[in-house]
């Protein structure tokens, strides 16, 4: 579950990115882990949902609200849990704007690169 203080208030320009998100209208099953899901059926099903980010045009935004918000499940803005869970401990928050309401992806893509402690992705 998000963490709700973490949550930006109700300000209708905060939210609107969702609007114009890759991922609008598609089976959210793509994005979020049907329980039991492991393995191979697992990393298949998150590099197709990654895709999808990669051509989205408010990626950084959604990797921001995901990480600002500790989103614990799910693919958001092209990163998965367990990358986020990562970047929460590395460290994000100067790859982002002052506001924090976009992320540099291409930095926090290779942040975890070079994180030589995180298990083989
Ligand atoms: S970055 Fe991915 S999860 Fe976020 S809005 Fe775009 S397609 Fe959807």
């Amino acid at each position: 579950m998000a963490h709700f203080r973490r949550l930006p208030g109700p300000i209708a320009d905060v939210w609107d990115w969702q609007h114009h998100g890759a991922c609008k209208g598609r089976d959210s099953l793509q994005f979020f882990h049907p329980d039991g899901e492991r393995g191979s059926s697992r990393g298949r099903r998150e590099s197709a949902a990654k895709q999808v980010c990669e051509r989205c045009p408010v990626r950084s935004e959604c990797a921001a609200h995901a990480l600002t918000t500790r989103e614990p499940y799910g693919v958001w803005g092209g990163f998965t849990e367990n990358e986020r869970h990562q970047l929460l401990q590395l460290g994000w928050r100067e790859c982002a704007d002052r506001r924090g309401e976009r992320v540099d992806v291409r930095r926090l893509e290779a942040r975890l690169s070079e994180d030589v402690s995180a298990p083989a992705r």
